[in-house]
């Protein structure tokens, strides 16, 4: 099969996205990155503010945290996955343990 090739629109005006608006959610065993936009650059600062109110207004249980929502460059644009961990690593992440 070949690679998965496609072209991701900002969810705003329609340009090609090059930036993600993600949080990193943990339950205390796993950590996930959720998505809350793709954004081109114009766009990402008002869908950053959007993220935040939106992550501000979801509920949480005992346990779970949610970061403030961030803006991630390629290196860092991948789904949820083995990926996250190299990406945070070479970005100078926290580490998780
Ligand atoms: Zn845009």
């Amino acid at each position: 099969m070949r690679p998965l090739r496609y072209l991701v629109k900002c969810q705003r005006c329609g340009l090609p996205a090059r930036l993600k608006v993600a949080s990193r959610w943990t339950d205390g065993h796993i950590i996930e990155w959720k998505t809350y936009a793709l954004a081109c650059q114009d766009c990402a600062e008002a869908a950053l503010a959007d993220a935040r109110a939106r992550r501000d207004a979801c509920r949480t249980d005992p346990g779970e945290t949610i970061d403030p929502p961030v803006i991630l460059e390629p290196p860092n644009f991948s789904p949820n996955g083995s990926a996250d961990a190299k990406g945070a690593a070479r970005h100078g992440g926290r580490p998780s343990k």
